[in-house]
């Protein structure tokens, strides 16, 4: 199948849950991709070491959470690289493997707002176009109102996608694993049995 339109959710996956999951599929549907390529961080550049599970691990889980849907795909250009992983260089590298595709960067709002202390802002946004998800909660005026300054500054469109509501972090589910508290339905089974048989976040 020709891949026209790719979607990428990059993501430390640290584990991947259900937020991360319908994040991917709702923005699959609204804006048309034909597939969405889940990148799993390696060495990420704005996360603590010693809370992250290792990146074959998260990797796994990634791909035990994805593996009932099609459209849906996991790489691990990021998890096999030892050094930094950059969001840069890894759009630069899927450029090129996928050179008449279309390229969108799924993710987080509050990350699309800290875009500028990514590495090479202006090359990203030129490489793919940016879909922002907000949850209900945010400031939506607020957040709107940066990522016009962003759109006005570097020429470029950032779309925008209103998520339903999950409040689900990976953050709360090592909390609760960490506690002895269930986190059935916060991710899918096989990444619950995943974390237990292999005693992630204890
Ligand atoms: P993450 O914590 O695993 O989350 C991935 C995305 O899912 C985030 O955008 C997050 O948005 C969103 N999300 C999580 N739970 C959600 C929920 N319940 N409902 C809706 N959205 C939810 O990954 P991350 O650490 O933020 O990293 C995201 C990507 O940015 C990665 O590819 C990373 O490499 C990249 N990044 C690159 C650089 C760089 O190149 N210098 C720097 C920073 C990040 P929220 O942010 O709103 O939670």
């Amino acid at each position: 199948m020709k891949i026209k339109k790719l979607g990428i959710m990059g993501g430390t996956f640290n584990p991947i849950h259900i937020g991360h999951l319908m994040i991917a599929e709702q923005s699959r549907k609204k804006f048309n991709l034909d597939k969405v390529i889940f990148i799993p961080t390696g060495s990420p550049p704005h996360k603590d070491e010693k809370q992250l599970a290792n990146a074959l691990d998260r990797y796994i889980m990634t791909i035990l959470a994805t593996s009932d849907n099609n459209n849906f795909m996991v790489s691990d250009i990021e998890t096999n690289r030892y050094k930094t992983s950059y969001t840069v260089d890894t759009l630069e590298l899927l450029s090129q493997k996928y050179k008449d595709s279309e390229l969108f960067f799924i993710t987080g709002a509050d990350s699309i707002l800290d875009i500028e202390n990514w590495k090479n802002t202006n090359k990203l946004l030129n490489i793919c176009t940016f879909i922002a998800a907000t949850r209900p909660g945010y400031n939506v005026e607020n957040v709107m109102a940066q990522i016009r300054k962003l759109e006005e500054k570097y020429n470029k469109k950032i779309s925008y996608l209103t998520i339903a509501p999950v409040d689900i972090s990976s953050t709360q589910i090592r909390k609760r694993i960490f506690e002895g508290e269930t986190i059935k339905y916060m991710t899918p089974d096989p990444v619950i049995n995943y974390i237990y048989n292999k005693n992630l976040y204890k």
